[in-house]
């Protein structure tokens, strides 16, 4: 338990949260009770019945995803978490020496353009600079989805936090478990690399560098995302939706029983096919190299679709 410095509320904190964000007047404090002012969100413009509606509408669109899945489906569960993300500015200028690999080409063969009869390879000295400003962003908490972590922070929406928003849809706001300092290192790291990445496009080894790596404006920037669950016939799916955007970061939708009967008999026809063809390339030994390679490759696709109809494990898509 943390005890609220500016309402004196107590609130739960885990151990590694140093960031903290009062439950009940919205301040972001650090452990030792200092405000922290750089604190804005993205609001939500997706309500819970919007962002469910929006879910279902994308879901019945997937590859054999049963019709009836908008009519059918019941949400068991909707829970608005607002996620801490660290955002910082940061210009990066490098300068760089390094080696490129460089190739001659001899003796063109006449009836071949473009194909020549000896190339040398050697090593060539270059140099350059790249100017960039980065907007790094960095999650405020470690064990975070994957999907959440990636999709796109709209960034210029941004406002404000207000608690008052947060409250009027039930939102948690989850503390960040790394400080503003710890942020700035990070995004430096990060644009480091991306510098780093950039280089490595021109030249094959990298002999020196000079990196001027500035971090500007850095603030915490809370995102909301609905974490809904719905039942289809007697199993629950879950899916994460953005309610700022309607983006469906991501989602498991049931596949309806006439995909699966397709894929299982289409995966038992190929699997037939590519048994003949290979006992056919055993048996007549000519065709062997053809025979063989497709008949295997049939077998595979037999197969695949065959898991693809008789697994019930549900299907998770990405956009
Ligand atoms: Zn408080």
């Amino acid at each position: 338990m943390v005890r609220c410095a500016f309402c004196d509320a107590d609130f739960e904190a885990g151990p590694g949260d140093v960031l903290l964000v009062c439950p009940y007047c919205g301040t972001a404090q650090t452990t030792t009770g200092q405000k922290f002012k750089d604190h804005y969100m993205i609001r939500v413009h997706f309500p819970q019945s919007e962002a469910q509606r929006t879910l279902l509408d994308w879901c019945s669109k997937q590859l054999g995803a049963p019709q009836d899945l908008p009519v059918k489906a019941k949400f068991v569960k909707a829970k608005l978490i607002f996620y801490p993300f660290w955002i910082s500015r940061v210009d990066a200028d490098t300068t760089y020496h390094g080696m490129g690999k460089d190739a001659k080409f001899y003796d063109e063969w006449p009836q071949y353009r473009g194909a020549y009869k000896r190339i040398d390879f050697y090593w060539k000295p270059e140099s350059g600079r790249f100017q960039r400003r980065y907007e790094i962003n960095v999650p405020g908490i470690s064990d975070i989805d994957e999907d959440i972590k990636n999709f796109p922070i709209p960034t210029r929406a941004k406002e404000y936090f207000s608690h008052a928003h947060a409250e009027e849809f039930d939102g948690q706001v989850l503390h960040s478990q790394v400080g503003q300092d710890d942020a700035r290192e990070l995004a430096k790291k990060m644009a480091y690399d991306r510098q780093t990445a950039l280089i490595l496009d021109e030249v094959d080894k990298i002999e020196s560098r000079n990196d001027n790596i500035e971090v500007g404006e850095t603030y915490l920037i809370h995102v909301p995302v609905w974490e809904l669950e719905y039942r289809y016939g007697s199993r629950t799916y879950k899916a994460s939706v953005s309610a700022s955007t309607g983006y469906v970061i991501e989602s498991k939708y049931p596949r309806s029983m006439a995909f699966r009967g397709m894929a299982i008999f289409g995966g038992l026809i190929s699997l037939l096919t590519g048994a003949g063809l290979i006992y056919l390339a055993l048996q007549v030994g000519m065709l062997v190299g053809g025979g063989m390679v497709s008949g295997s490759l049939l077998s595979i696709i037999g197969l695949a679709l065959l898991y693809k109809g008789v697994s019930r494990k549900e299907a998770k898509e990405r956009i």
